[in-house]
């Protein structure tokens, strides 16, 4: 919902068509030891064309006892994975594609490219996912908090007020959030997008539970936007430690110059790669969760205890209770593990509930309405 206030401030507008001077410097906001720095130069980086024997790696060439051939190291660059995800995606060339160890590797690396410890500050938008206050933790980089409305929306002119007094080199923005489920306004992303310095991290973990598009798409109008999406929630595959960051192509060579030389492994290459082939198990799957996400939260609207429901776009969704901790306690006794978020802002009383197997689902209704008749009695 957008407030009056909101709708009027006339930053929406500020840059739209400046959209050559609307490009920010990226080299200007890499650390300096980064910029200067030689990356570690792998034996087959060095090494262009056809070879018969490679006597470069010290590798084993006799083979390895799994069952797979993995005694040689995987490629630096993953150009065959990168090349099917591009494709896949739908971005102009692969070139704009950097691939981590799950998409925590790419938060992590983003705040180690840009933010020097101890100067630079972040922005996080709070309540959200919780690594990101770690990784700026352990890099000890400065957080800016604004909080989200009550509502969960983007206060705009705040974020875009305090990023130019503030001056941090990262926003983090979760559409959808964690934990509340939402997407936030196109329009809203767009205008911090415009009117701030900052790099500005869309973290997209949850998009294939949501109605709204990918930014993926918009990629290439800012470039100060990096995308995040990842294997381990709509795919399944949390298993296989693989994330995405879409972005120009320029914060790809940085994240790709200071990344561990061989961060993907060949099993998880070789297993998206052929998981790629025929995505149609995961587009089941997606509606298989939106439609168990839809019988859940129905249930929930029908007992008494739940005080309320945020709606989701995610695979899982907040609900409200009076008693929140007992609640959590007696669901632990039954054997079912939701998360606890009731502590976090905007979220008193909330339970976090990721959406299961419909089978799951029903047990979890039957034990709230356990619950309730056993308070009622
Ligand atoms: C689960 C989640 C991720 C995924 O992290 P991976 O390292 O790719 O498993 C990223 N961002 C948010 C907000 C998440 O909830």
């Amino acid at each position: 919902m957008r407030t009056d206030k909101r709708y009027h401030a006339d930053y929406l507008k500020l840059r739209i068509y400046e959209s050559d001077l609307m490009a920010i410097n990226i080299t200007s906001l890499v650390r300096k030891n980064i910029l200067k720095m030689k990356k570690y130069a792998s034996a087959r980086d060095e090494f262009t064309g056809k070879a018969k024997i490679f006597l470069d790696a010290n590798e084993n060439a006799f083979g390895s006892p799994a069952d797979q051939e993995l005694n040689r190291y995987p490629d630096p660059l993953q150009k065959q994975l990168r090349d099917k995800i591009a494709a896949y995606k739908g971005i102009s060339s692969p070139e704009g594609l950097f691939l981590g160890n799950g998409s925590d590797e790419a938060i992590d690396l983003v705040i180690r490219a840009f933010c020097e410890p101890r100067v630079d500050s972040m922005m996080l938008l709070p309540p959200t996912y919780g690594m990101y206050s770690v990784c700026a933790n352990i890099n000890d980089i400065k957080i800016i908090e604004v909080e989200l409305n009550k509502d969960f929306s983007l206060d705009v002119e705040k974020i875009i007020e305090t990023a130019k007094t503030e001056n941090p080199k990262v926003i983090f923005i979760c559409s959808p959030n964690n934990p509340s489920a939402n997407v936030y306004a196109e329009e809203d992303i767009e205008a911090v997008l415009n009117n701030v310095d900052s790099l500005v991290i869309v973290d997209e973990a949850y998009i294939d539970f949501s109605d709204s598009p990918s930014w993926v798409k918009r990629k290439d109008e800012f470039n100060n936007l990096i995308v995040l999406q990842t294997f381990s929630k709509a795919w399944g595959m949390a298993g296989v430690r693989l994330g995405m960051a879409f972005s120009d192509p320029e914060i790809v060579q940085v994240l790709n110059k200071i990344k561990y030389p061989y961060n993907i492994n060949d099993v998880t290459a070789n297993i998206v790669i052929k998981t790629l082939i025929d995505p149609s198990r995961k587009e089941e799957m997606v509606d298989k969760i939106k439609k168990e996400r839809g019988f859940l939260m129905n249930a929930f609207s029908n007992l008494a205890l739940v005080k309320e429901l945020i709606s989701s776009e995610a695979n899982f969704f907040l609900a409200r209770f009076d008693d929140p901790d007992d609640v959590y306690t007696y669901l632990i006794e039954e054997g079912i593990i939701v998360r606890n978020r009731s502590n976090q802002l905007h979220c008193e009383g909330c339970l976090r509930i990721t959406v299961g197997t419909h089978e799951e689902n029903k047990i979890l209704c039957e034990a709230l309405q356990a619950y309730t008749k056993r308070k009622r009695s």
